[in-house]
């Protein structure tokens, strides 16, 4: 049948281009060491649980003290009946630590930067945006169906010739806080400087940067010291929170806005309110435990040191997102399943994921690592020179 064929072609076509996904099942919970489904353990350097919170007995705990009150789902969307208290204590705590007078919770980070962008701007609006973003604003940006204009990586210069050509109806300007494929920051200071001066809204999603950058985990917005009331703040928590969802922090007149427009909140059915519960618990972990961000530090100082007079170069993160520039694309694949035999998994990037000529091992770091773990890593690439 010609529907399949089509398919089967596509499918055959990314095989030979070495770009066909596979998925690995974890046997059991995500941390520095999972058992994969061939029920062997191995040493993972590629989760996004930063602080090592996802399996957390507190937070378990909590998540089964919600499930008890509340139970397994949550039974509609928020603006029908699937709103709980969890929800609102979630979402006032999370305001909160994020310093802004409201916050709003989505199901997860994808569906946030849905929201929040086409809530805010539409038809008659311009969107400046960095090209480093992740896909999930990139989508938001298509679907919001603003004009769309792009500025090079990290180049305020850029962004503010953009900024003063003529554009049309309400400026916002977006951008990764820590960019997930660099491990960069953006330069969150000029980049509001612009805003300030241009008139526009600045959306920072800090997926990457919530509970690991700043005093107490509080973000990327703390780390640089930021306030204003144009900032319209959005971080994931499936993340370093270690549990799911997502929220965007703002005034209270933007918040409202949101409630009543985003379409990614209004249609969609409403997270189970234990995953709110639980999500509390790992709030109030990653504020009061600042020794797992210090650990962390450590780790990333660590494998700085020792991967020095490698073939290979760090690209230079300060978080945990710690990428190993190897450049061709075999030559990455190939290093990633070297490692895999030896029982460590770090994953290699590729292109279109990254440019041309810059795939990499995209090593994540978490408090979960000891120094032996990273000693390890450092070892096995030695060997592979
Ligand atoms: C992971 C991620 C998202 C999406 O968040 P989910 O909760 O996983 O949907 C959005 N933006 C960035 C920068 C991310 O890294």
């Amino acid at each position: 049948m010609p529907l399949f064929s089509n398919l089967q072609s596509d499918l055959e076509h990314r095989a030979a281009q070495g770009l066909l996904r596979r998925r690995r099942a974890l046997e059991s919970a995500q941390g520095a060491r999972v058992v994969v489904v061939e029920g062997k353990s191995c040493l993972s350097f590629c989760s996004n649980d930063y602080l090592g919170l996802a399996n957390h007995p507190r937070v378990i705990a909590a998540m089964r003290r919600g499930a008890e009150r509340y139970g397994a789902g949550s039974g509609a969307s928020h603006l029908v009946s699937g709103h709980f208290a969890a929800h609102e204590e979630l979402e006032n705590a999370l305001a909160a630590f994020a310093r802004k007078p409201a916050a709003l919770l989505f199901s997860t980070g994808y569906l946030a930067n849905f929201g929040a962008v086409q809530a805010l701007v539409g038809r008659d609006d311009t969107i400046f945006a960095d090209r480093l973003n992740h896909a999930s604003l990139n989508d938001a940006m298509l679907l919001s169906r603003a004009e769309v204009k792009r500025y090079r990586h990290n180049d305020p210069a850029h962004l503010e010739q953009l900024l003063a050509t003529a554009s049309r109806g309400r400026k916002l300007v977006i951008t990764d806080a820590v960019f997930s494929m660099d491990g960069d920051l953006a330069p969150l200071p000029e980049l509001l400087a612009l805003c300030e001066r241009y008139d526009a809204w600045l959306l920072v999603d800090d997926a990457h940067g919530f509970g690991v950058l700043g005093r107490e985990g509080r973000g990327a917005l703390a780390h640089f010291n930021l306030d204003s009331p144009r900032i319209i703040y959005m971080a994931t928590l499936g993340k370093a929170a270690g549990v799911a969802g997502a929220f965007v922090a703002a005034e209270s007149i933007v918040i409202e806005t949101l409630i009543q427009q985003a379409r990614s909140y209004i249609y969609t059915t409403a997270s189970p309110p234990a995953l709110a519960a639980a999500t509390l618990e790992s709030l109030a972990l990653l504020r009061e435990e600042e020794g797992r961000r210090e650990r962390l530090q450590k780790l990333i100082a660590q494998l700085h040191t020792s991967l020095s007079g490698l073939p290979w170069t760090l690209m230079p993160s300060t978080t945990p997102i710690q990428p190993l520039l190897i450049g061709e694309n075999e030559a990455a694949v190939t290093l990633s399943e070297a490692l895999r035999e030896r029982g460590i998994w770090v994953p290699a990037i590729r292109p279109p994921t990254v440019p041309q000529g810059t795939a990499r091992l995209r090593i994540s770091l978490s408090a979960a690592h000891e120094e032996a773990d990273v000693a390890r890593l450092v070892e096995m690439l030695r060997e592979m020179i």
